[in-house]
């Protein structure tokens, strides 16, 4: 492993922590605009919630569900934003939403209908995928469709990703200094503001002082632990919530006919999917109010997955496919005042919060990939004053040079 050849003090406009997607597409934000930052996470780029994702730039299928049209619009912008920066990260398909009759298909027709149209800015879209009711020749061919309670599918857009590889892309398009594998140790302040952190190399020891003007902290789930620990802030801020996906190594049920991603609503806009991908069939996600952002799968969790799929999909034998890995990722969601509703029930939008003690400090608290960009750019905006159109059409740099998901 190569050393990290930052030196021993940083100064710079802007101070990011924590690398995940908003952390990153910050640190994009701000260069374009000029301005120095650098990024510190106690890990690797991207290598937090934003690497357990569901995967998907979407406008949010499940507030057809809740009603939150604003944000479903917003994720609808976006994802075409992401579609034309960074093409060769994402992938458009037609998801499948499986209906049980006449009235629920006419229902799914008229909201699947409203999501297309406000999501017609669709940059890359693929002429072969087809939207609107599925026909029945077509749906019954599907493995899945057998003895299922589904009687038919209206198929509607979206677009899939690989969540890591986007992180990396916006970090590689940054002129940050990257000083991932740094655990702070400790802050300077004056009254009312941050001034310094002092940081110490996990892999080598060395130690190093990061001075900044502004500070911004990305960290994901784990914000409440962090600013209890470094400030004592004892309130929470955020409600965690786990979620779990099983990926299946099933080529037999794959080149039988199942190529199209499926999404399910289960009440409460809850969503299962089922969608095959990279050669896997990906399955999730669930729901659990869980206390830190890293958490070990718990057997309920799988088995409610399991009886999701067998009600809905009783044609396949679930227990009985390979599981090739398991993954296990934490929301972060801003806590409401009122704290009662089940975690499916909270918003998934993100705010930004300015430290009742530090002026210079702002929270990054929850959100989704789909409008990390977004957020990231308005608050580069506020941060420097200067707006940048140029941050939705100019493309993002490849981590790796490679480009997976061309279609
Ligand atoms: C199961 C699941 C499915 C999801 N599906 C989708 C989806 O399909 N589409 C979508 O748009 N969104 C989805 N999301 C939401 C999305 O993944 C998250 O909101 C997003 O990844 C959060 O990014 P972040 O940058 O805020 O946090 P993170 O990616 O968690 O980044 C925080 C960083 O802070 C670092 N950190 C923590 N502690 C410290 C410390 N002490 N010092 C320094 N660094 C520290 C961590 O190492 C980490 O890298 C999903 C989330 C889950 C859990």
């Amino acid at each position: 492993m190569k050393p990290c050849l930052a030196p021993a003090r940083v100064d710079v406009d802007v101070a990011i922590i924590g690398a995940g997607i908003h952390g990153s597409a910050l640190a994009r934000e701000l260069t374009l605009r000029g301005i120095s930052c650098t990024v510190v996470d106690k890990g690797a780029v991207g290598g937090g919630t934003s690497q357990w994702s569901s995967q998907l730039l979407h406008g949010g299928i499940r507030y057809l569900q809740t009603g939150d049209i604003r944000q479903m619009r917003e994720g609808l912008h976006e994802r075409a934003t992401w579609a034309t920066i960074a093409p060769w990260r994402v992938r458009w398909e037609s998801f499948w939403m499986p209906h049980r009759g006449f009235f629920e298909g006419l229902s799914h027709r008229i909201g699947i209908g409203l999501y297309d149209s406000w999501g017609r800015d669709r940059p890359g879209w693929p002429s072969s995928l087809h939207l609107g009711a599925v026909p029945s020749k077509i749906f019954e061919a599907d493995p899945r469709a057998a003895n299922t309670p589904f009687r038919g599918a209206v198929a509607y857009a979206d677009l899939m990703t690989w969540d890591r590889d986007l992180v990396r892309d916006l970090a590689a398009s940054s002129g940050a200094i990257w000083l991932d594998f740094h655990e702070i140790e400790g802050f300077d302040d004056a009254p009312g503001v941050l001034k310094a952190a002092h940081s110490r190399d996990l892999r080598d020891g060395t130690r190093r002082t990061i001075a900044a003007k502004n500070w911004v902290f990305a960290l994901g789930p784990w914000n409440d632990s962090c600013l209890l620990r470094w400030f004592g802030d004892s309130w929470k801020r955020l409600r965690l919530s786990s979620g779990i996906h099983l990926w299946f190594d099933t080529p037999e049920l794959l080149q039988s006919g199942c190529q199209r991603p499926w999404a399910m609503m289960r009440g409460e806009g809850r969503i299962l999917f089922v969608i095959p991908r990279d050669g896997l069939l990906q399955v999730g996600t669930t729901e659990r109010a869980v206390e830190d952002g890293c958490v070990p799968i718990v057997d309920a969790e799988r088995e409610e997955l399991f009886l999701a799929l067998e009600n809905t999909i009783p044609s396949v034998q679930w227990r009985k496919l390979p599981l090739r890995m398991e993954e296990s990722g934490v929301r972060p969601l801003v806590r409401p005042p009122k704290d009662k509703a089940h975690t499916a029930k909270l918003s998934r939008e993100a705010i930004l919060e300015t430290h009742p003690k530090f002026s210079n400090l702002r929270l990054v608290l929850g959100g989704k990939l789909t409008t990390a960009r977004a957020l990231m750019d308005r608050l580069a905006t506020e941060l420097s004053g200067q707006a940048c159109p140029e941050s939705r059409t100019r493309p993002l740099k490849k981590w790796d040079g490679q480009s997976p998901g061309l279609q």
